[in-house]
């Protein structure tokens, strides 16, 4: 195992191998259980890729009752578990560990109804992000939240990062667009949270669940809203000398009181990068470049680029170009969502990190970034949720070069760091997994630490669902002077220190 350190694998599992993996076989049969080296490869590591580890064994569940099962199983016997969905998470939140059951929820991949009076749909957790759009397009339809990685990234796994996307600006995150869930708990308990409604009464445990990261229970069922596509959209892509002047504009859009239904932002490498690779007509004499797509009725539209126009001219901006056809609206977008490969193509290596700020500090953090690329020697290019505050630096570097990937992470913390600063928080979408694990003091103390420990506990207080993401190394903790420490005991002395 390369990378961060991990809880150390439970002896007695690693001994028992053979006896769980027969066990699995009983409650998930056929191909649904997966233990060889070679077939296992496939699920070594996440879109976190500088990351991997085999795990115990590959579990693929095809129902509610196997996974109940299974979960029961692994609780009776200390055993610990990885919810994956599709693998594309960029925080490490699916690395496998070597002595846990990865439990792959890819073969729930069936869109179980589509109820337009309540304008919503039920989909089992496997199913893709755009699977969902694409299974309500043709009636006019479509799910709001859309990740890049919407192709491939499953709902169940953007449920558990609260995902986000272009559109989230407008529609809101994942949070905002489910409704309810069927979700199994470590100890096979098949519970329902949230329904067909807006809200429901008691604590908000559907607020609790989304964006929990695999480590409270694992989501079977996802019900959304969906909602009518607007009657028209168009995008405008407006160039900056300076990146300050862009992320000002950003403001003043804003401030308007416009609320574009996506306005993202890219620096020259960025689109550079993009453009080279998809040809989507993005100018390339300037330093920053907005996307701004308004949609709604087509006055209203029209007024509104009108608007934007204006507010871009009094920034600065030196081109401005309107999408006049649904194809070109589109091709704007290729661009943007290409982004991450096509920055692939101009490094070996890139490490996507997801820091949000308050939108104002965003040329302080700007700045704080290009001498922060000084310092490490290392490239970066960025892509924005801009009216989020939503960051996504790409640091450039080549993993074949002697300390390269361990300056490219310590450049990324440095960045989340000054994110934390100026008063934003550790990630806007990707979650925190492994990747910002042990930055979580920076953002937390002591006591913020415990109470969202103390949760945990109250759902798998032998903590063995997801170990070793989010929370961070208490010990290190101790280390680092953050864990308060009285007279030689340890704060809750049950949880498992690693
Ligand atoms: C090129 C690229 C672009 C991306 N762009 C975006 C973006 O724009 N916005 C964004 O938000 N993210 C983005 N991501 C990150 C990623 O796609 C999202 O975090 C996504 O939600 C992960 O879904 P997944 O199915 O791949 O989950 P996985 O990677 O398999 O798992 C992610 C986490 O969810 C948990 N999990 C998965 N399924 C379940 C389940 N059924 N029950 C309980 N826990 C579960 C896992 O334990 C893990 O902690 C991008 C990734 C890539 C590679």
């Amino acid at each position: 195992m390369t990378g961060p350190r991990m809880p150390d694998p439970d002896v007695k599992t690693l001994a028992e191998r053979a006896r769980i993996v027969d066990d699995l076989r009983d409650i998930v049969p056929g191909e649904g259980v997966v233990d060889t080296t070679n077939e296992m490869r496939a699920f070594e590591t996440d879109g976190l890729t500088a990351y991997r580890q085999l795990p115990l064994v590959v579990v693929l569940p095809e129902t509610v009752e196997q996974v109940s099962r299974v979960l029961k199983y692994c609780h009776r016997y200390g055993v610990r578990v990885v919810p994956r969905g599709s693998g594309t998470s960029l925080s490490g939140g699916a690395l496998p560990l070597q002595d846990a059951v990865l439990l792959v929820m890819s073969r729930f991949n069936r869109i179980l109804e589509i109820d337009y009076d309540n304008r919503v749909a039920v989909v089992q957790p496997g199913v893709t992000n755009l699977g969902i759009t694409n299974a309500v397009a043709g009636d006019g339809f479509y799910y709001a939240p859309d990740p890049s990685s919407q192709i491939a990234c499953s709902i169940g796994g953007n449920v558990a990062e609260n995902a986000g996307g272009v559109h989230c600006l407008k529609y809101g995150l994942t949070t905002n667009n489910v409704l309810g869930i069927e979700m199994v708990l470590i100890n096979g308990d098949v519970i329902r949270v949230g329904g067909r409604h807006l809200d429901s009464a008691g604590y908000d445990i559907l607020g609790l669940m989304t964006g929990s990261e695999g480590l409270l229970g694992v989501v079977t069922e996802v019900t959304v809203r969906i909602l009518r596509k607007p009657e028209t959209a168009r995008a405008v892509l407006i160039g900056f000398p300076t990146s300050e002047q862009a992320g000002q504009c950003v403001a003043d859009i804003i401030g308007a009181g416009i609320i574009p239904g996506g306005m993202e932002m890219m620096d020259r490498l960025a689109i550079k990068a993009a453009e080279d690779f998809v040809h989507a007509g993005y100018p390339l004499d300037v330093e920053a470049l907005l996307i701004v797509e308004l949609d709604g009725p087509a006055a209203e539209v029209e007024a509104l680029i009108g608007e934007v126009e204006r507010i871009a001219g009094s920034n600065g901006c030196v081109t401005s170009r309107v999408s006049e056809s649904e194809e070109e609206r589109q091709r704007f977008w290729a661009g943007r969502k290409a982004a991450f490969p096509a920055v692939g193509r101009i490094s070996p290596d890139y490490y996507c990190m997801d820091g949000t700020i308050p939108r104002k500090a965003l040329p302080q953090v700007l700045a704080g970034m290009r001498s922060l690329s000084e310092k490490y020697g290392l490239a970066v290019a960025n892509v924005f949720h801009a009216g989020d505050g939503n960051l996504h630096p790409l640091i450039l570097y080549d993993a074949n070069k002697p300390g390269e990937l361990q300056s490219a992470e310590d450049f990324g913390n440095d960045i989340l760091r000054l994110c934390v600063e100026v008063g934003g928080v550790l990630t806007g979408e990707h979650g925190v997994g492994v990747e910002k694990r042990d930055l979580m003091p920076e953002m937390f103390n002591e006591e913020d630490l415990n109470q969202q420990i103390r949760v945990k506990c109250a759902f798998d207080e032998k903590h063995l669902l997801n170990p070793g993401k989010v929370f961070p190394e208490l010990h290190r903790c101790a280390e680092m002077g953050r864990m308060h420490i009285s007279r030689g005991q340890l704060p809750f002395p049950d949880i498992p220190r690693f």
